[in-house]
């Protein structure tokens, strides 16, 4: 099975890389895709954002990562994927996760959208608290993988 793993990934975290090293061993092939997304501002643009997810990947031989614009099921589609895994933290992700898989359902039926549950010490971690603390000028330490730290230090 070949799954896609999209997001903005803006930068990648580790709450990320965890949801990627779990879903790797769940399916043959698993692509990172990183959404081009004109409406929401990113501190890293598409390239730099690619860049960190495939030094972060390395070590997973069965993971690719790309980025895509339009559709999340189009890009499924075009890339022979039958599935969309996303990560879920708090009831707060629910609520938008959940009309999401529901219209890409109704968008094409052959496509699921599976979830899976943070690992608890990730459960508050998200690209905009790194942001927020990197910019405050708190350590990301442990938060990011190392490539990301550096770079968020260097961009601040
Ligand atoms: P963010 O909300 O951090 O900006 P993205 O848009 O890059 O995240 O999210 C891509 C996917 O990763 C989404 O399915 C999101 O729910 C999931 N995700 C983000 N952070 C975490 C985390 N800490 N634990 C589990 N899943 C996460």
């Amino acid at each position: 099975m070949k799954a896609i793993y999209p997001g903005s990934f803006d930068p990648v975290t580790n709450g990320h890389m965890d949801i990627i090293n779990r879903a790797a061993k769940l399916v043959d092939e698993l692509v990172v895709a990183v959404a081009v997304n004109l409406d929401k501002k990113a501190m890293f643009d598409v390239q730099e954002r690619v860049e960190l997810l495939r030094q972060a990947c390395r070590h997973l031989a069965n993971v690719k990562v790309d980025y895509f614009n339009g559709l999340t099921v189009s890009y499924a589609r075009k890339q022979g994927a039958g599935l969309i895994i996303k990560g879920l933290r708090a009831v707060s992700d629910f609520e938008f996760e959940l009309q999401q898989a529901l219209m890409n359902k109704r968008l094409d039926d052959q496509i699921e959208t599976m979830f899976m549950m943070t690992s608890a010490e990730y459960l508050f971690l998200s690209s905009s608290m790194v942001k927020q603390l990197a910019e405050l000028g708190a350590s990301v330490c442990g938060l990011v993988p190392e490539a990301v730290e550096a770079k968020l230090t260097e961009r601040v």
